[in-house]
């Protein structure tokens, strides 16, 4: 009997989305867009507002503020005492309204429960919205118009596009509601011409669902909510979830090596961590970038 050699067996497993590298090329791009608005004057500015010390906040804007110094944005990042009454942050957000060196403004979620989201959201200058949660930015996607994208969807449909497997006609099923990933989620799939499911924690038998799908975008926050007995071979599963494990490990909500073995080698799989994590940020330094393009004349206006 010949040896075969393990480095020419064919592949079993479903083929890894690397969102790090995707969100490096992607932050090549954005850092050129940036370089080329500074070199005519106008550096992108992003504020980030934390209030509170949530300590997973912490983490976020600290990433989120690195990764701007290191693409060539400007940011300023206010960190701000638990107890900051609303009508302070509400002020806050109208200087940087009027602020011309700042073209993005995020308030980091959540904020403390004496103030409430909604009228923060609001109360940020639509032009500048990079997080895309305004009602206006959410009724440009729902209509089709351009405007600001939330960033975690947006980067999955990066992910998704980036695998080559036209989303037209396919079916999709996204697993969350959230009008921070799963409504804009089903929203930007179904733009792109993809069959929409959305469920939900009320969907009753969600395997069923999920057996079907061509791609799917677990977006719910507990672990193994998809397993191997619930995909498609050959499907393409992107993993928004960020949960822990026994030994306290970051994990999504698929139940990666047993999914990514049944899926096959036609199919395809984002990790956690590595997966849509760097490609929220990236998404956002996009936003910025844009958001500061539109306030700048074209070059040889
Ligand atoms: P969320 O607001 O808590 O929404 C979770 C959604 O999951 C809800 O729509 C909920 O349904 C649904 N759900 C709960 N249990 C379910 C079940 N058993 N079956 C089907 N659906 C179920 O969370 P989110 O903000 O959308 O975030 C979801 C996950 O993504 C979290 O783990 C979050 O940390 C992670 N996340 C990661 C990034 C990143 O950059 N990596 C960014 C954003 C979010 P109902 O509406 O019926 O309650």
């Amino acid at each position: 009997m010949p040896e075969t050699n393990p480095a020419e067996a064919a592949p079993t497993l479903a083929r890894l989305i690397d969102g790090k590298a995707l969100a490096q090329h992607i932050r090549a791009e954005v850092g050129a867009r940036a370089a080329a608005l500074a070199a005519r004057g106008t550096r992108p500015g992003l504020a980030v507002i934390l209030v509170g010390d949530d300590p997973a906040s912490a983490v976020y804007v600290r990433n989120k503020v690195r990764a701007c110094a290191e693409n060539g944005l400007h940011s300023v990042l206010e960190k701000y005492d638990a107890a900051l009454p609303e009508a302070a942050l509400l002020e806050r957000i109208a200087a940087l309204n009027a602020d011309p060196a700042i073209h993005g403004i995020l308030v980091q979620m959540p904020v403390p429960r004496h103030i409430d989201p909604h009228r923060v959201i609001e109360a940020i200058d639509a032009a500048k919205d990079v997080d895309g949660f305004s009602v206006r930015s959410a009724g440009e996607l729902f209509a089709g118009l351009p405007g600001l994208r939330p960033a975690t969807p947006w980067g999955c449909l990066k992910m998704i596009e980036s695998t080559g497997v036209p989303l037209r006609g396919r079916h999709a099923v996204v697993i969350g509601r959230s009008n921070t990933v799963g409504k804009p989620m089903a929203l930007l799939l179904l733009a792109a011409s993809a069959t929409v499911t959305v469920c939900h924690s009320a969907t009753t038998d969600l395997k069923r669902h999920v057996r079907e799908a061509d791609i799917v975008v677990a977006a719910v926050g507990r672990r193994r909510t998809v397993t191997a007995d619930m995909v498609k071979r050959g499907a393409v599963v992107i993993d928004v979830g960020t949960n822990h494990d026994e030994a306290g490990k970051l994990c999504g909500d698929v139940d990666f090596e047993p999914v990514r073995a049944a899926l096959g080698p036609e199919g395809w799989i984002s990790p956690v961590p590595g997966g849509v994590g760097p490609m929220t940020i990236t998404m956002l330094l996009a936003n910025t970038v844009q958001a500061a393009e539109r306030r700048v004349p074209p070059a040889g206006a």
